[in-house]
Parts: structure tokens; C-alpha cells; sequence
């Protein structure tokens, strides 16, 4: 038995595998692998090894291998309008080229928030009307310039109604209120500032939505570090980091434009970029309850509609008559991202900008019903000045 077991074939074979080990491994090689193993303990390889593996954020891009059902829109279900859109230069020239991109988006009526004032907005709606007059809107905007100057409010007051009476259908108020504008003094002017207040009631007289933005998304006031969720924003755009005392903490700006909100309940106000709460609707479903004379719109931040999809579409349902199409940027190729989101369901697509989202998205699938009411029914509703003969009927 013990004769069997010692001079059996498998025996055999492994003593010759280790003699050929020992015999093939030189001492020149293993004084290497000692030294490679000092090394590993001192946690001099480690480091090195793994830096070879390290893949850049901005690189890494991975092509998903889900197979599910798409639906990549190119143009909406219904005609739309785009409440948030910044054109330049519409004061003179051609609008032909506009007019092709908007045909194949089937956006039908384009709301221009960078009108200007004066002879500036003037010219703009002039050369509109003698083209296309029905395809666009121009909302008109305050020269801030002197703020608590003698008067300055009168005749901010007067350019207004000048400009509506020139064809604005708007004004848009950007985020340089509450981030750059100072009064004569030197000082900021706050977003709820009573200097403006006869503005806003202006507004409300003459039957025009003040659309708003303010302050930025709250990630950049926040440490830009690996938590960050808008870490490559900020590094991509440095001008975009903010802090609490440049020029001020976010919660600061936002509560002072809700203050605004609140203290002109028979002015219309359209929060542009779901007045940067997109990533709480909680939250912002308590202000659309609390404020009823605010509507929102979802220009650059459909990326947080779609990675809550339920959640959102419930936010859609409950407030489907107080919510607006905005794009901001005027991107064509991007708008189809905003149709899959609303249209389809869709499951993890990508967004057009790894800045603003690197996560993949879902449709919210809303029914045609809503999809009517945030394309055009709501803002046909909010906006002044629009020939509903180009839109569906029901
Ligand atoms: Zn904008």
C-alpha cells in the first residue's frame, strides 16, 4: 500500500514539475522577486501599478450594452413653445435659417427673453414682424444701470410700458439681479429690493409674465471636490464657482426671489429652470402651492426630470397647468433629449452634456393631454400676444 502510494504516476509527475522550477528560475531572478516583494510591503509598487489602471472622469464614457426599445425624437408631438430662448441678434437680416431648424423641431413659436430695450427691442420686433411676425416673441429687459439714481424708478417704469407698447410680450429679468447689479451706491441690490417694486406691479397691470432667473445651481456654491455633483461644470467653466460671499449664499438669493414672489401676488412669474429645484419637487411643490401667481419652465435642467422619472411625472400630473417648454441655449440637435424625456419611456439614454449630467436618463411618458399643455396650452394661456390659429384645438 505505502509502495503504491510513493511511487504512484501523479507523484512522480510533480516532483519532475518542481525540480524543473527550481532548475529554470536562475538566482539572478529570484534576488528580483525578492526585491519586487520588498517593494510590494513597502507600498512602493502599489501606488505605481494602479496609476496605470486610473481612468480620467471626463475619459471614461462607457458604451451601454442594455438592449431596450428607443425612441430618439427629432421633433415634437405637437407644436411647441419655447418660453426660454436668447437670440442675439434678430434685429436685422434673414430669419430664414431660424425659421428651417424651428419647422424641423416643430417649435412653432420661439419666445426671445433678449430683447433689450429702446430702439434696440424696437428694431427686433419690426424686423420679426415684417418676416415672420407669428413665429416669434420678444420679451423686453431693464437697464439696471444707477439703481437709486434720483428717478431711476419712474423711468425704469416708463421704458416699460414704451416697450410693450413697441410689441414685447414679456420681461426677463437675468441673474446679473442679485449677482452683479449694484445701486449708485456701490451696493447689491437684492433680488426683492422695493426700488423695483413698481416694476413688478407694472408687469401686472399691463397683463405681461415676468420670467426670472436667479442665482445659479446650488452645487456651485458648494466645495468643489469628489462630492460635487457639478464637479466637472466647474471645472470645465471656473467662472461659474460662487461662494457665500460671491456675492452671496444661494439660499439667500433664492429666498429673496421668493420673497419677490410673494410680495406681488397680481404679477404672473415664470421661475425659469424650475426655479433650480428640479432636484427637489417636494420642495418645489410646496412653493407652487404657497405661491400660485408662479409658473415654472424646465430650460437646462430636464436631467433631473429624467433621472426621476416617477417622480416627476407625478410633479407633471399634479401641476400640469403651471409648467412651461423652455430650452435656454439654442442648440437644435439638443432638444431631443427634452422630447424623449416627455414623450417616451424610454430607459437610460443619455443627456446631450456629460457637465451637466453624467448619469443616463428615463421617460416620463406623459400622456397627450399634459404634452398639449406644457407644448402650448399653458403658455398660449401665460403669454400674451401669440395667434393660437397655429396650434391644435383640443
Ligand atoms: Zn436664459
Amino acid at each position: 500500500m505505502r509502495d503504491f502510494f510513493y511511487t504512484g504516476q501523479s507523484l512522480f509527475d510533480y516532483y519532475q514539475v518542481e525540480k524543473w522550477f527550481y532548475i529554470s528560475v536562475n538566482n539572478f531572478q529570484i534576488s528580483m522577486l525578492k526585491i519586487a516583494a520588498t517593494l510590494y510591503m513597502l507600498g512602493i509598487i502599489i501606488p505605481a501599478f494602479s496609476q496605470s489602471n486610473k481612468m480620467d472622469f471626463e475619459q471614461y464614457d462607457p458604451v451601454s450594452t442594455l438592449v431596450v426599445p428607443e425612441h430618439k425624437l427629432t421633433k415634437a408631438k405637437y407644436p411647441f413653445i419655447d418660453v426660454h430662448n436668447h437670440q442675439w441678434n434678430m434685429g436685422n437680416g434673414s430669419l430664414d435659417g431660424l425659421i428651417k431648424d424651428m419647422d424641423s423641431l416643430n417649435l412653432q413659436v420661439m419666445v426671445n427673453l433678449s430683447g433689450g430695450n429702446g430702439n434696440r427691442l424696437k428694431q427686433m420686433i419690426d424686423n420679426v414682424n415684417t418676416q415672420y411676425p407669428k413665429r416669434f416673441i420678444v420679451f423686453a429687459n431693464i437697464n439696471f444701470d444707477n439703481v437709486g439714481a434720483p428717478g431711476w424708478t419712474e423711468k425704469a417704469v416708463q421704458q416699460l410700458e414704451a416697450d410693450v407698447r413697441n410689441g414685447a410680450n414679456g420681461l426677463k429679468i437675468f441673474k446679473n439681479l442679485g449677482f452683479s447689479v449694484n445701486d449708485v451706491s456701490g451696493k447689491r441690490v437684492t433680488i426683492d429690493d422695493p426700488r423695483l417694486d413698481a416694476i413688478w406691479e407694472k408687469c401686472g397691470q399691463l397683463k405681461i409674465p415676468v420670467l426670472i432667473h436667479t442665482a445659479d445651481p446650488a452645487p456651485f456654491w458648494q466645495p468643489m471636490d469628489e462630492h460635487n455633483e457639478r464637479w466637472l461644470e466647474l471645472k470645465t467653466h471656473p467662472g461659474r464657482k460662487r461662494s457665500d460671499t460671491d456675492p452671496a449664499p444661494w439660499q439667500t438669493l433664492i429666498n429673496e426671489q421668493h420673497n419677490m414672489f410673494k410680495k406681488h401676488p397680481n404679477t404672473t412669474f415664470i421661475a425659469a429652470h424650475f426655479g433650480w429645484y428640479a432636484n427637489d419637487l417636494a420642495k418645489l411643490d410646496s412653493l407652487l402651492t404657497a405661491l400660485p401667481n408662479v409658473v415654472v419652465e424646465f430650460g437646462a435642467v430636464i436631467a433631473e426630470l429624467g433621472r426621476q422619472p416617477r417622480a416627476a411625472k407625478a410633479f407633471f400630473t399634479k401641476y400640469q397647468d403651471r409648467i412651461l417648454f423652455g430650452k435656454d441655449s439654442w442648440v437644435p440637435s439638443e432638444y431631443a433629449t427634452y422630447f424623449r424625456v416627455l414623450e417616451t419611456e424610454d430607459e437610460y439614454f443619455p443627456y446631450h452634456k456629460k457637465y451637466h449630467a453624467f448619469w443616463r436618463m428615463y421617460g416620463m411618458g406623459l400622456p397627450d393631454d399634459i404634452l398639449k399643455k406644457v407644448y402650448y396650452k399653458n403658455a398660449l394661456r401665460i403669454v400674451p400676444g401669440i395667434d393660437k390659429s397655429q396650434f391644435p384645438e383640443d
